[in-house]
């Protein structure tokens, strides 16, 4: 269009006017194709877009808690209903608090009945819950009940039945004249509420460093219902936790007299609790993240 005006006047009319013709065509051209093109986006948006209510729905897929997050909350449910309150320990621990607050000085052999994970400056991988104890009376005075779950750690060799880190549920009730006679009917309640079957547990004579007397608590087998099978080697009972009255050294460490004072503990392994009321075999299937497993429950 710019070099008409070079042409002689005669050529420019006649150019002129066939350049205007071409001009208006291929803008006709090209706006309908604009439009064309447009309409295909637009019909695709809608395609795309189009939901169809009537299509059942697509279900998430939604996780759920690990087993012993499961009998955990179950466990803190069922002491909370009984008075007592869910507290909590470091899983780095003091020597001090680890052995010798519980009665166990350094060259004490119950030092040795566990393999502990020492680490610098006096500390240790707790191998138990009971520091807890002591941490809590040290800061409340009694009456007091409380429970801790939580993890533990032990230098041994893995099998079906050890790991190097567990879990463990710890119990403590003190005041004036809290007895054996309490520390029977909250733990048999406890059985009962936990495991859904009438339950009997009796108490046999044991030691135990940070107790005095202290007993080992065997209950009825759940297999047998007492009367005798392979799980519990025909007994019908099964060993469940240690226990006993709080020793007197131990208040003392704890900064309670032990002239005003009693009262029980109780540890047991808590992973092992799950296993039977889930007739798991193997511990490690706590700790694997198999989902063959976890997604059983
Ligand atoms: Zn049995």
């Amino acid at each position: 269009m710019k070099s008409l005006e070079k042409l002689p006047k005669a050529k420019r009319v006649k150019i002129g006017k066939e350049a205007n013709e071409i001009k208006n065509f291929l803008r006709i051209k090209f706006d309908q194709k604009a439009q064309e093109i447009k309409e295909k986006i637009k019909k695709e948006a809608e395609e795309k877009e189009w939901i169809d209510i009537t299509a059942p729905g697509k279900k998430p897929i939604l996780g759920h808690l690990h087993p012993l997050t499961q009998v955990k909350r179950k466990t803190e449910e069922i002491f909370q209903a009984m008075g007592f309150s869910v507290v909590e320990g470091p899983e780095i621990e003091t020597e001090w608090y680890n052995f010798d607050a519980l009665n166990i000085p350094p060259e004490h052999p119950a030092r040795d009945l566990w393999d502990t994970f020492y680490l610098k400056d006096k500390l240790v991988l707790r191998t138990h819950t009971t520091p807890v104890d002591v941490r809590y009376m040290e800061k409340n005075n009694p009456p007091l009940r409380i429970i801790t779950i939580g993890r533990v750690f032990r230098h041994e060799a893995t099998d079906a039945s050890h790991e190097v880190n567990f879990y463990q549920l710890d119990g403590l009730m003190v005041g004036k004249d809290v007895n054996v006679a309490n520390f029977k009917a909250v733990i048999q309640e406890f059985f009962r509420r936990f495991f859904e079957k009438p339950v009997k547990i009796r108490l046999i004579p044991s030691f135990f460093p940070f107790v005095e007397p202290g007993f080992q608590v065997d209950m009825t087998c759940l297999n047998c219902e007492g009367k005798g099978c392979s799980v519990c080697s025909q007994t019908g009972w099964l060993e469940m936790m240690g226990a006993g009255m709080v020793h007197p050294n131990v208040f003392k460490n704890s900064g309670l007299n032990p002239k005003f004072w009693q009262g029980w503990a109780f540890g047991m392994g808590f992973d092992r609790l799950a296993m039977m009321k889930y007739k798991i075999n193997d511990i490690r299937l706590f700790y694997s993240g198999d989902l063959r497993f976890l997604n059983q429950f």
